[in-house]
């Protein structure tokens, strides 16, 4: 398949090629697009056959289900069984925006694109040439983040064109995404709606709104013998190609103990990498230093995290070690996808 790769300003969108991708998308096609968290793989949400072919081009297991997106509010409630007030608060506050929550879905939404679950995931991004292309595409689009299985979600069209070039058939190149890291997930089907992926809209944004949330447990702690409620959480996702160790406490320490490592790693003929902030990166002795800037601007490290992973896989890095970085605020969520891309190897130091 030849996938057309077509650039979009946002600034000046231009319709004529957005109605094209949008035809794709109801003749039953997959087109890339960029939103405010990452790269999603497009089609039709409310296609069996569609919602198969994406599973098919991301190589992703068909019981992990995709997100809806959609781009007017009232076309929520076609697709969910009802709208807990909850619901509408949270949409007053974030949507359009990176929120994503989880409701009884309608009988309009198959099972291929739930993963087989009566429950369906909603988004409503707050992108322009998102929100275009949804509604060229008649309203309903599911989609995942559009990288391969189990690689950092792309944050750049670049990305999307290396995992995705002859699989899909077209691409929309909207240039860096703002955010970097995949939405919230809240499932509102719960007795008290329940965080299942942190990201940019954070606990004490939620809570500002509805005063008590709960958390999946699983978020920060490897308790292989729970299942995390997001089916997609359970897998290790996110990962670059290298084994990624994250070291945790007083700077002096973490330092010196990756140097003590990085040299015994040089030796044994690793090609060595190291993530850390710009406070500490000239003291690290690694092949390759990436900077993920400054430790108290989460928005920022957020926004590099996955652009550093696939680049480490770009310079074939063999080992990684890691910074720990705050994990409050919007830094919870790049904890979580640093854990998760660790495989939850983090070394405590005293
Ligand atoms: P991605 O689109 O790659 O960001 O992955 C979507 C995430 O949403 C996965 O972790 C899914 O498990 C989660 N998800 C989607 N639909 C549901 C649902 N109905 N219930 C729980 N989690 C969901
Ligand atoms: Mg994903």
């Amino acid at each position: 398949m030849r996938t057309q790769i077509i650039q979009i300003n946002e600034q000046n969108i231009n319709q004529e090629l957005i109605n094209q991708a949008g035809d794709i998308i109801k003749s039953g096609g997959l087109v890339a697009f960029p939103t405010e968290t990452v790269y999603g793989l497009g089609g039709d949400a409310l296609s069996p056959e569609s919602s198969k072919k994406i599973y098919a081009a991301k190589g992703r297991p068909s019981d992990n289900p995709l997100i809806v997106h959609i781009c007017r509010m009232e076309d929520l409630a076609h697709i969910v069984r009802e709208i807990p007030e909850a619901a509408y608060k949270l949409a007053k506050a974030f949507w359009p925006g990176p929120l994503t929550m989880i409701f009884n879905k309608s009988e309009l939404v198959p099972y291929e694109t739930t993963g087989g679950l009566d429950t369906v995931a909603v988004r409503f991004p707050s992108h322009p040439v998102a929100r275009a292309f949804i509604e060229a595409s008649g309203g309903y689009v599911a989609a995942p983040s559009a990288n391969i299985s189990g690689r950092p979600s792309p944050t750049l069209a670049k990305y999307v064109t290396e995992d995705m070039n002859g699989r899909i058939d077209m691409i929309l190149d909207g240039g860096d995404v703002e955010i970097g890291l995949e939405s919230t997930i809240i499932d509102m089907t719960a007795e008290e709606p329940m965080i299942l992926r942190p990201g940019y809209i954070t606990r004490e944004m939620l809570e500002d709104i509805l005063s008590s949330v709960d958390e999946d447990s699983t978020i920060m702690n490897d308790d292989s013998k729970q299942a995390p409620k997001a089916p997609g959480m359970k897998y290790r996702h996110y990962a670059p190609k290298a084994e990624l160790t994250i070291v945790d406490g007083k700077a002096d320490s973490v330092v010196d103990y990756i140097n003590g490592e990085l040299c015994r790693l040089k030796q044994e003929g690793h090609k060595t990498g190291v993530i850390a902030a710009n406070d500490t990166i000239a003291r690290y002795k690694a092949d390759i230093c990436k900077n993920i800037g400054n430790r108290n601007d989460e928005k920022a490290i957020a926004r590099e995290l996955y652009r550093i992973l696939r680049e480490f896989d770009d310079e074939k890095t063999t080992v990684i070690y890691s910074e720990a970085f705050d994990a409050s605020g919007v830094g919870q969520a790049v904890m979580n996808r640093l854990l998760k891309a660790a495989g939850h190897k983090i070394i405590y130091l005293k």
